[in-house]
């Protein structure tokens, strides 16, 4: 429709075919008013019954909501009008007619469930602060690929139909490939240190991760967006500078240029970016913390994985972003390079609320990884398409992967991951 305009330009003076939605529409008796919203914004269409055709006026007051209809008319100033204009049809084309009966009300004045949302995607996103979300979701992944490039990272693509996986057998989604047994990939890992040997070094990665997980959470999906960072000839506190790096300049991002999107979610004047340094606590540290705020029954000892209470009791605590370094090598993965042989390079970096980032250095050496594989219950056969390429020339390297999902969900303060995504996979859930 090349001589449509947006609501947003249609300027006092002009004459227009604005098209979209029918929002709302008001008889109040002699004059009647049409809301005609599309993705700028929402412009008032008069009706002056005794001054109009009669079809015309019958046609814009009998549409359904949420019909899509074009206009064409002339723009003049109202500042009785929700946008200071309005216009005065000359025709309107009823384009493609709603049921009444919609299963979801785009105005909002209905609350609707979560999952009554989620079924009915295409008419929640008509909601202004719905379609915030995803505005602010673009404007993140716009911004962090931006930080990769400033930070000197080639962005890749890696399979998401392999032969194994690293980070737990029971989180594998096992497929079918042509008659043999495949999965779909749980994290980009292994690829992404197989191209710090290459001639890239320093990759980034924005892309689906698959898991099985075991539990139902807020926090938790079945298909989740991972950003990925490894780089050669790093080590884990170069890999945590570039994750500060990135998530700061995501949020600064949405600060500078998502600010009609933060009102429509009510957070324009709350919103922050983090500044200064994100403290850096060692794990040990960590659970002295949380032992002290004696929020958990029993207190935590070395070893111990933190519980989500914990994780929320310190970040109460900490009160902002913050890191947890040097983990007991037993519950980091295989391939993390160990500091002694109690210490690892690994580290989480936190949101007050949750995990966000999960990272550290990697085992470079050949020996070293293989009997990792071996403690870890995994057969180093099945991972030689991977281990191999360590034993022609591997540079140590560093990397992290942070959750897409999290990140949106613990910027915006959002209650459920799921409301993070277009099409969440869940437990319940494989379509829409
Ligand atoms: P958690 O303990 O919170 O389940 P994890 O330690 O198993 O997470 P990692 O393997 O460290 O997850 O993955 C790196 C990051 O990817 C996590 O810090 C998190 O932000 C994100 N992530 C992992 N699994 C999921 C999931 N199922 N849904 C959404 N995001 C996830
Ligand atoms: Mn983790």
């Amino acid at each position: 429709m090349d001589d449509r305009t947006y609501t947003a330009d249609a300027e006092p003076g002009d004459t227009v075919t604005v098209a979209g939605w029918v929002h709302e529409v008001r008889d109040l008796g002699g004059i009647a008013f049409l809301i005609l919203r599309d993705t700028t914004g929402k412009i008032q269409v008069k009706f002056e019954k005794d001054e109009m055709d009669d079809d015309l006026v019958e046609t814009g007051l009998n549409v359904h909501r949420e019909s899509v209809i074009s206009v064409t008319g002339d723009v003049e100033e109202e500042p009785r009008a929700p946008t200071g204009v309005e216009v005065t049809p000359a025709s309107v084309d009823v384009i493609s007619e709603a049921d009444p009966e919609l299963p979801l009300d785009p105005s909002g004045k209905v609350d609707a469930e979560l999952s009554t949302r989620l079924d009915n995607r295409t008419l929640d996103l008509r909601k202004d602060e719905v379609k915030a979300i995803f505005e602010i979701r673009a404007e993140v992944l716009r911004a962090v690929r931006e930080q990769f490039r400033e930070l000197g990272c080639t962005e890749i693509n890696t399979p998401k139909i392999v032969a194994t996986g690293t980070e737990g057998g029971t989180e594998l989604f096992p497929i079918t490939y042509f008659g043999q047994e495949a999965f779909m990939n749980q994290s980009p890992q292994l690829f992404k240190q197989l191209m710090v040997g290459s001639g890239l070094e320093r990759v980034f990665e924005i892309g689906p991760i698959f898991r099985a997980e075991e539990h139902n959470t807020p926090r938790h999906l079945n298909e989740a967006t991972s950003i990925d960072f490894e780089s050669a000839f790093s080590d884990h506190t170069e890999a945590m500078d570039a994750c500060e790096a990135v998530v700061k300049a995501a949020y600064e991002a949405v600060e500078a240029n998502c600010q009609d999107a933060l009102e429509a979610l009510d957070l324009a004047d709350e919103f922050e970016a983090p500044e200064g340094e994100f403290p850096r606590l060692t794990y040990e540290e960590a659970i002295e913390r949380i032992n002290a705020t004696g929020e958990l029954d029993e207190p935590l000892v070395w070893g111990d994985d933190l519980p989500t209470e914990g994780e929320h009791a310190l970040g109460q605590d900490v009160g902002e972003h913050y890191f947890i370094t040097d983990w007991p090598s037993e519950i980091k993965p295989f391939y993390i390079m160990d500091k002694d042989d109690e210490v690892s390079t690994g580290f989480d970096m936190m949101h007050p609320s949750m995990e966000l980032v999960s990272g550290g250095q990697r085992e470079h050496r050949y020996d070293h990884l293989v009997e990792g594989f071996e403690q870890q219950g995994l057969d180093p056969e099945a991972f030689d398409y991977y281990t191999k390429m360590f034993k022609y020339g591997m540079p140590p390297h560093a990397g992290w992967g942070l959750g897409g999902e999290r990140l949106i969900m613990t910027m915006l303060g959002l209650g459920n991951i799921r409301e993070a995504v277009l099409f969440p996979r869940d437990r319940q859930r494989l379509s829409p």
